[in-house]
């Protein structure tokens, strides 16, 4: 069952969200919230979801790219982006260990910015200390789409949304990004 996804203006969004004990990521609260940000990650369709979205302010996201996503892009699209499917994972209390100074801009949108696209500067690789569903220490080495996300959902942990970083100018309706801007 999907939970809700909270919207710009909550502000859970705008709060720095708690790291978890590895005590609390065995516990079945927290891993029935896993399993049940993951549906409504899926259900949204997304790519990745962090808790502050769903109104839960811990350091806590789930990730997942599929292949049938990318597939709505062009080859080109996918090339320029590096974007590969990501199979699904969860990451916990992560940290930013390395990122490289070289930026891309690609439109990006958010779940808790519904109906709104608009183009986000971000590293284009990152290194990613975290821990895993099982408390286990993880390190992601990310380039590409994957990198981005990362990125992205990290901000959520620190209050950061995507409009803070977007080049303004470019803040469009998703439906206007397909007819103007989508090519
Ligand atoms: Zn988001």
């Amino acid at each position: 069952m999907a939970l809700e996804i909270v919207q710009v203006g909550t502000p859970v969004l705008r709060e720095i969200a708690r790291p978890l004990s590895a005590e609390e990521i065995h516990s079945s609260h927290i891993q029935e919230l896993i399993q049940k940000m993951a549906e409504t990650m899926w259900a949204a369709p997304g790519v990745g979801l962090a808790a502050p979205q769903i109104g839960e302010s811990i350091q806590l996201i789930v990730i997942e790219d599929k292949a049938e996503y990318i597939q709505n892009l062009t080859p080109e699209q996918a090339a320029i982006r590096n974007r590969v499917p990501v199979p699904f994972h969860v990451i916990i209390n992560p940290k930013i260990i390395l990122m490289q100074q070289e930026t891309v801009e690609f439109y990006e949108g958010c779940l808790s910015v519904s109906g709104f696209v608009g183009v986000v500067p971000r590293a284009i690789s990152v290194v990613v200390e975290c821990l895993n569903e099982k408390a286990e220490s993880v390190n992601i080495k990310a380039t590409g789409w994957y990198a981005r996300i990362l990125q992205h959902e990290v901000d959520h942990l620190n209050g950061v949304l995507c409009i803070d970083r977007m080049k303004m100018q470019t803040f469009s309706t998703i439906n206007h990004y397909k007819k103007y801007w989508h090519k």
